[in-house]
């Protein structure tokens, strides 16, 4: 009973909340009863005007009314209090009027009725029965009210009848009332009832809806509530870990504080926040709002849906709505997106938007009747140091040469990686072509200066190539395709040069294409042959080996030098159909020599990673009876630049079997004279460069040969000079040690019936 009088919490129910749901129901009915107080005041009023003063009766009258209109105020404030939290001070308030109301009619009942009639007693008592029963209904949303006004003027009415010693009439008033109050607290609690399941049902209803709703398009990870202030209601433990603070701590803060931070102070809200702030005021329903939230001084991403709420007659009373913290799947998503656009190794712009920066660049030319250009950069020599020193170095040396790029960008040129050792530049507007010569000239300076990764100083060039849009190319595709063919035009001739796309390079690329076409049936048409080019002792100028030179002599184009077609056939693979060929042709025909000439026989990185390289040797040797001994395999420094061990091991397995081998072109490429002590080679051939070099009394060619005689002696190794042309270099050849000599000198690589002829005496060799 307490309970519903509001005069006790029971338990765990929340006092203020069912205080709320009840009081805002009186905001209805408080005019009725104003009016039934006011009219009925006026009927006492008249009842008594003949007997009592008129002052006294206005006097009274004047009171009741101002007390009925303090009543209407009161319970108007009370409307709102289902959605809110009813205090103490008002719940006391409101019960001030009933008590008021009562006392004034107990003024009546015990001042009044001594001037009048006993049928103005009775009337009297009539109309505050009436009352008594009409508040049952008017208060049945505040009990206590109906009590307060039932008790004082019940006493009033039965101490009254008690004093005039009619009995009978104080008793049937007593029960009266008594019955009265008991009906009160069957109504109330009726009522009480009827409201806290009525609004958990429409409560239930909402959550539900907006559950199911916000089920069906993603998953949400907490409710959340705020009132008309924008204040936090009935926050859940989810949500105030979300805030990243106890429940308790939160409950009725503003929720934009809470989740704005620093930025709560200072006003400027991210957009998101403030785009949140909007729609909380204008009372807009929203849905998955991506907000940008600062907990506890940490940046966050929530997801936000909310729906004003509103009650039975259409009020806004708040916020509901669910959300859920996105910050990883946002931060995933903007690193996806960031690795669709940008090379993660150098965080360059990648091909994707090299190519879109381009498309742009070619709208753009056209659109203004101006030029863009394209410039694809490849490093020179990159390989060699990725194969050598390992993929970390190479990477090392890419992010720095990405660094050196990014500096020489001005405005309107973007820089990015399209993948490897390539480097493109999209400049967006270009009025004059020296400029971007320039540029480019600027790139392979700068990219050519040596770098300084981990204890290596690395040395690695740039090659550039570039076509202008729409000049060069209209499409994306076209302009890229020939800044390629400029690039690989700078590449051919050995690279650090930048050259710019002309139509003539297509012909080129096509001539290229062809030369391949070709080159693929040059074996089946016996379109090779083999030339043999004396090495003769440096001191008896006697022959004791004939390298082995491959001819192509082509159907469609002629003859063509083995500069031009091996390094193809080394890009194709097709070396190693050649080079199969090649060794045993060589074999073969080496056979009819005098027995201690050797044969040496240039052999491919490519062809000698071959997994049956081994077997080829052996089947050639088998197949023609050459013994072992005689042939000699000649490979270059750049077997160990790629796979060095399997490289080794092969070249290992045909030293078993008795053959020798000899480092070609030494002193050209990567250099190094601990490639030397790598593999017991047989013999060192000095790359022609320094042969030429020393006759030029060039003091850096000089020392490198002294070091290679020198380091070959102690090694027990043989050194071949190349491309030895007059007598005097033949002469200083030897003196400076080498054992062998091979150049034009002696002889110039001919055909097998022309080395025949050194042999039976009808032709011979020069001597030094
Ligand atoms: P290489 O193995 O260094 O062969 C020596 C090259 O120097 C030959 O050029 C030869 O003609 C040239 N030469 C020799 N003496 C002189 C000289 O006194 N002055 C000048 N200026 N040049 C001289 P060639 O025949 O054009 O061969 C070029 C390269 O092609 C060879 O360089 C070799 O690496 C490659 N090659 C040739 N035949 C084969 C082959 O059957 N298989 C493979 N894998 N490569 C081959
Ligand atoms: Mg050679
Ligand atoms: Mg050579």
């Amino acid at each position: 009973m307490l309970a519903v009088l509001g005069l006790s919490g029971t338990g765990d129910t929340d006092w203020a909340r069912l205080r709320g749901l009840q009081y805002s129901g009186l905001a209805t009915l408080t005019f009725f009863r104003a009016y039934a107080h006011a009219i009925l005041g006026l009927f006492t009023a008249q009842i008594y005007q003949g007997s009592i003063n008129f002052f006294w009766l206005a006097a009274w009258l004047g009171a009741l009314v101002f007390v009925q209109v303090r009543g209407v105020y009161f319970d108007r404030t009370l409307a709102d209090a289902e959605h809110r939290r009813i205090s103490r001070k008002e719940f006391y308030g409101q019960a001030l009027t009933p008590l008021l109301s009562g006392a004034l009619w107990a003024v009546p009942l015990l001042a009044f009725t001594p001037y009048g009639s006993l049928t103005d007693l009775m009337t009297l008592l009539v109309i505050v029965a009436t009352l008594a029963a009409a508040s049952i209904y008017f208060y049945a949303a505040a009990p206590l009210g109906i009590f307060v006004f039932t008790l004082t003027v019940g006493t009033a009415a039965v101490a009254h009848l008690v004093w005039q010693e009619l009995w009978s009439v104080a008793v049937a008033g007593t029960l009266y009332g008594v019955s009265c109050l008991l009906g009160t607290i069957e109504v109330a609690r009726t009522y009480l009832t009827a409201r806290v399941a009525e609004s958990g049902v429409a409560e239930k209803e909402e959550v539900v809806s907006l559950l199911l709703r916000e089920f069906e398009e993603n998953e949400a990870d907490w409710l959340w509530e705020v009132d008309t202030s924008r204040r936090l209601r009935s926050v859940s433990p989810r949500f105030a870990f979300a805030l990243g603070s106890p429940q308790k701590d939160v409950e009725g803060k503003p929720l934009l504080e809470l989740i704005a931070g620093q930025t709560w102070e200072s006003g400027k809200f991210p957009t998101s926040l403030h785009d949140l702030a909007e729609r909380l005021k204008h009372c807009e329903n929203f849905s998955n709002l991506l907000v940008n939230v600062t907990i506890r001084g940490e940046k966050r991403w929530w997801e936000l849906s909310g729906t004003p709420m509103r009650d039975d007659r259409g009020r806004f009373v708040g916020f509901r709505g669910v959300g859920s913290d996105v910050t990883e799947a946002r931060n995933s998503s903007e690193k996806i997106a960031y690795l669709a656009r940008y090379d993660t190794l150098t965080s360059l712009p990648n091909r994707l938007q090299l190519t879109e920066a381009l498309g742009d660049a070619l709208k753009f030319a056209e659109q203004w009747r101006t030029r863009c250009a394209l410039l694809m950069v490849d490093l020179d020599r990159f390989k060699s140091v990725n194969d050598s020193l390992g993929h970390m170095v190479g990477d090392k040396l890419l992010a720095q040469v990405s660094a050196r790029l990014l500096a020489l960008m001005g405005e309107d040129q973007l820089c990015g990686r399209l993948g490897g050792d390539e480097f493109a530049i999209v400049l967006r507007d270009v009025s004059d072509f020296e400029s971007v010569r320039g540029l480019a000239n600027r790139v392979i300076a700068a990219l050519s200066e040596p770098y300084q990764v981990d204890q290596h100083t690395l040395y690695v060039g740039a090659s550039i190539g570039s076509a202008f849009g729409p000049r060069d190319g209209k499409t994306v595709e076209e302009l890229m395709r020939n800044a390629d063919l400029a690039l690989y035009r700078s590449k051919d001739i050995g690279g650090g040069e930048h050259f710019e796309f002309e139509p003539v390079l297509h012909a080129s690329a096509e001539e290229r294409r062809q030369l391949e076409v070709s080159l693929r049936k040059a074996l089946d048409r016996d379109e090779m042959v083999l030339h043999y080019q004396p090495v003769v002792d440096a001191n008896s100028s006697s022959i004791v080996s004939f390298e082995a030179l491959v001819r192509w002599d082509s159907a469609d184009h002629g003859f063509v030098s083995p500069g031009k077609f091996i390094p193809l056939a080394e890009e194709t693979r097709l070396i190693v159909p050649i080079g199969k060929w090649v060794l045993r042709e060589a074999c073969r025909q080496a056979r009819s020599w005098p027995d201690h000439v050797k044969v040496n026989v240039n052999v491919s990185p490519e062809q000698l990673l071959e997994p049956d390289f081994h077997d080829d040797v052996v089947k050639a040797l088998a197949e023609t009876g050459l013994r072992p001994e005689r042939l000699e395999v000649e490979v270059t420094e750049s077997i160990f630049l790629r796979d060095a061990t399997t490289a080794r091991t092969a070249l290992e397995q045909i030293m078993a079997l008795g053959c020798s081998v000899a480092l070609d072109d030494f002193g050209t490429g990567y250099s190094s004279l601990g490639y030397i002590r790598k593999l017991k080679f047989s013999t060192i051939k000095v790359d022609r460069t320094f042969v030429q070099g020393a006759a030029q009394n060039s003091s850096e060619s000089l020392a490198i040969i002294n070091a290679v005689v020198a380091m070959a002696k102690s090694l027990d190794m043989t050194t071949t000079a190349e491309g030895v042309e007059t007598l005097e270099e033949a002469e200083l050849i030897r003196r400076m040690g080498c054992d062998k000599i091979q150049g034009y000198y002696f002889g110039r690589p001919m055909t097998h019936d022309d080395a025949l002829k050194l042999f039976d005496g009808s032709a011979e060799l020069k001597s030094a």
